[in-house]
């Protein structure tokens, strides 16, 4: 299975490509939290990425082809989620290209559709756990024990990202840089699109039925 999750930020690409990645056996791989983890450590990687994270704004596409890259090599024929990239059509072209070589064509492109004041809800209520990096919405939050990662114990932080100056920046950049990305994979008649409000299980049950067809 090899697929990619698109969506604008707050649609539940990482929370969704966590149960397909179980549930089809395959690499979770996702460049936001590539970055992040390489801005925790440090590494020249994180260091060039860090300052446009914060500002909500898109790290360049060299950097993130080249991440995106040497991640699919290292998974190999094991199946794919990619959540978070392509978001450019750069990177969509560089992901084709790329993909041609390993002999690993793409199966279906899934964006994630939710309405605009959804996501800002969702994006303004989000925590994550500062240890495993899994998402845990705050509204489900109603005792001590759960202010924690239910994962790792870790505990839940809200993102620099997910403030909200630089919500409404990732949004603009979505609308701007990101959404040509679907005509891209409409054209090439791989994009379905589902609908992604309502509880994780039903969205995860209407990606799996899109997949099944
Ligand atoms: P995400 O966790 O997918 O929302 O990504 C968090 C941040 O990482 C984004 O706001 C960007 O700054 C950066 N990022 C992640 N994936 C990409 C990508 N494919 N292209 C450019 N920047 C990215």
């Amino acid at each position: 299975m090899r697929i990619v999750l698109f969506g604008p930020p707050g649609a539940g690409k990482g929370t969704q490509a966590g149960l397909l990645s179980e549930k089809f056996n395959a690499a979770h791989i996702s460049t936001g939290d590539i970055l992040r983890e390489a801005v925790a450590k440090g590494t020249e990687v994180g260091l060039k990425a860090k300052g446009y994270m914060d500002r909500g704004e898109l790290v360049p596409d060299h950097v993130v082809i080249e991440i995106a890259k040497q991640k699919l090599a290292e998974v190999g024929k094991s199946g794919f989620i990619l959540d978070g990239f392509p978001r450019t059509v750069p990177q969509a072209e560089a992901l084709d290209k790329a993909l041609e070589e390993l002999n690993l064509p793409i199966d279906a492109v899934v964006s994630l559709d939710v309405p605009e004041e959804e996501l800002v809800r969702r994006l303004s209520s989000r925590r994550v756990c500062a240890g495993c990096s899994k998402p845990a919405m705050v509204g489900a939050i109603s005792t001590d024990t759960e202010s924690i990662c239910s994962a790792c114990g870790g505990e839940l932080v809200q993102r620099a990202d997910d403030k909200p100056e630089a919500v409404r920046n990732r949004l603009r950049v979505y609308q701007e840089q990101t959404a040509p990305v679907m005509n891209y994979y409409r054209d090439r008649g791989l994009l379905v699109q589902v609908d992604a409000t309502g509880t994780v299980e039903d969205v995860r049950d209407r990606v799996v039925d899109v997949l099944s067809k």
